[in-house]
């Protein structure tokens, strides 16, 4: 039967609860148990897709084709195991299921509450994912801060589980900020002690305790906040600000949190050190022998989450190669008004990612023209190989009007069109094409050279795509069109020849990186721009 971890948040939002619970997962599956993750949010939307990132961060899609919470990157990136659509549970989700079975009448005339019916329903899907995923244990990322109304319900059948299943077989882990107060020079405890005394109102009692700080916690502190929050001293767990969030699973490992969690559930395992992590991930990423400067052209620069899957990507390619991949975010629409050169000195490599709708498009455009003309090294991702497509049509092919059906509907060439599967559909939410899908590589390109192979597999999420029709032009004119889906013959890669590095792609490679296992395009996008820079 599978253990189950619930990781709470209190104090203040933000405080890394998914960082947290998927370095938990990494120093667990290094005791070589098999871990999943899964995070419950409370908003009702029945999932991200729909959002504006500025409201939500980036959507994070998996290889089910789910458009999740941007947690489940983390959790792929620091644990083996791969996150499906049962992995992300909303309460839009849960309610949606409810009415629906009421509807169909399978409560036999009951009347349906939150209590029972709605936590059941967030039990089942719990268990469901303990279930699927065959986990000896699953670690369960409640969102929202404890106090907030509407986690409620997950807190409420977090509470039950044990009472459903054993208090041995749950561990309730509550992350707090103990803050240090400047001009009293002191570390404050008060506000755990409140989050602690607001989660035991609900009838949870948490075992452990991780304490973001800026200082460190002395022995007398942890005593103190043992005492007010009732959990052994051991277990209250220092979680100091450090310089990069793959150093969290060593921290926590060396306050032997595995060992607490471990003997709590009576389990007994082979013994590990995250030598290997440290090594190849930490040390490099801490200090590394190089730098590089590459420029992210989008439109939500101001947010530091839209775009995290790629910014992580960034920094495994620089892991590779002992690189710091120093980030300047451009705004697309400052290049629109300002044009490319000012903007873009001194940088090694461009990056245009994904989005929707007009505004910036024009500035990504002549972004992705600097990069062709002055030969610097770029990489597209969906909407950016979709400009990709639409600069060298005006300025090559002479189309000047080459847009996308997106932007302007009534273009005369229309060189991105939706796609046909996608006419036909009316509601926005989870209707794009979605998720893993095969692409066959051409032998003797840059694409066949990067990943090694003619077969690979993708994660997508977009209504657009390349129209064939001008497929023949462009080839004509030096654009290698390197990747396709055989089954529709889709374009889903193309990449430039005279060009140190110029590949454009329509699926989504920064869902599938690894702190130790650089996705292929990165690694060899930030070689390229280490090249240019020497
Ligand atoms: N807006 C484009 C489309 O729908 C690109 C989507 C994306 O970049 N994820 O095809």
């Amino acid at each position: 039967m599978a253990k189950y971890i619930f990781v709470t948040g209190g104090v203040i939002s933000s405080l890394g609860k998914g960082i947290t619970s998927a370095s938990i997962g990494k120093i667990l599956e290094s005791r070589g148990l098999k871990v999943t993750l899964m995070k419950l949010d409370p908003y009702i939307n029945v999932d991200p897709g729909t959002m504006n990132p500025y409201q939500h961060g980036e959507v994070y899609v998996t290889e089910d084709g789910a458009e999740t919470d941007l947690d489940l990157g983390h959790y792929e990136r620091f644990i083996c195991a791969q996150m499906t659509k049962f992995n992300n549970v909303t309460t839009g989700q849960v309610y949606n299921t409810v009415i629906s079975k009421e509807r169909h009448g399978d409560y036999l005339g009951k009347t349906i509450q939150v209590i029972p019916h709605i936590t059941a329903e967030i039990k089942e899907r719990i268990k469901k994912v303990a279930q699927v995923s065959k986990a000896d244990i699953v670690i369960i990322e409640v969102g929202g801060t404890v106090g907030d109304i509407e986690s409620l319900p997950f807190l409420e059948a977090a509470r039950q589980f044990s009472l459903d299943i054993g208090r041995d077989n749950v561990i309730y882990i509550h992350l707090t900020l103990v803050p240090y107060i400047k001009c009293a020079d002191e570390i404050k405890t008060k506000p755990t002690q409140h989050s602690v005394g607001t989660l035991r109102e609900i009838g949870i009692q948490p075992d452990i305790l991780i304490c973001r700080t800026e200082k460190i916690l002395t022995n007398e502190l942890k005593e103190k906040i043992s005492l007010f929050c009732n959990v052994r001293k051991q277990a209250v767990i220092e979680a100091k600000d450090v310089e990069s969030i793959y150093q969290i699973p060593l921290v926590f490992k060396n306050q032997i949190l595995d060992e607490i969690i471990l003997s709590h559930f009576k389990l007994i395992c082979k013994f590990s050190d995250l030598k290997d992590w440290e090594k190849n991930v930490v040390e490099r990423v801490i200090k590394p022998k190089n730098k590089v400067v590459i420029a992210l052209v989008g439109k939500y620069i101001a947010l530091q989450d839209a775009y995290k899957s790629i910014y992580e990507s960034l920094i495994h390619a620089g892991i590779y190669s002992d690189a710091k991949v120093e980030i300047r975010r451009v705004d697309s629409e400052d290049i629109q008004k300002k044009g490319p050169e000012k903007l873009l000195k001194d940088i090694s490599g461009i990056l245009v990612p994904g989005g929707f709708g007009y505004r910036g498009i024009e500035g990504k455009i002549k972004a992705i023209k600097f990069a062709r003309v002055n030969k610097i090294p770029f990489l597209g991702l969906c909407l950016g190989m979709q400009c990709a497509v639409i600069e060298f049509s005006r300025n090559i092919c002479g189309l000047k009007d080459a847009n996308s059906t997106e932007f302007n509907p009534k273009t005369k060439n229309p060189v991105i069109s939706l796609l046909a599967e996608q006419r036909k559909i009316e509601d926005l939410g989870g209707t794009m094409r979605l998720g893993a899908y095969p692409c066959k590589i051409k032998k003797n390109t840059l694409a066949f050279r990067v990943y090694g192979k003619t077969k690979i597999s993708e994660r997508h999420r977009h209504r657009y795509e390349f129209n064939n029709k001008y497929r023949k032009l462009l080839e004509k004119k030096g654009i290698v069109f390197s990747g396709i889906y055989p089954k529709k013959n889709l374009v889903e890669m193309i990449e430039l020849k005279k060009h140190p590095y110029f590949v454009a792609v329509q699926f989504h490679p920064e869902f599938k990186s690894k702190p130790d296992k650089a996705h292929p395009l990165f690694r060899e996008f930030i070689k390229a721009a280490l090249n240019l820079q020497k």
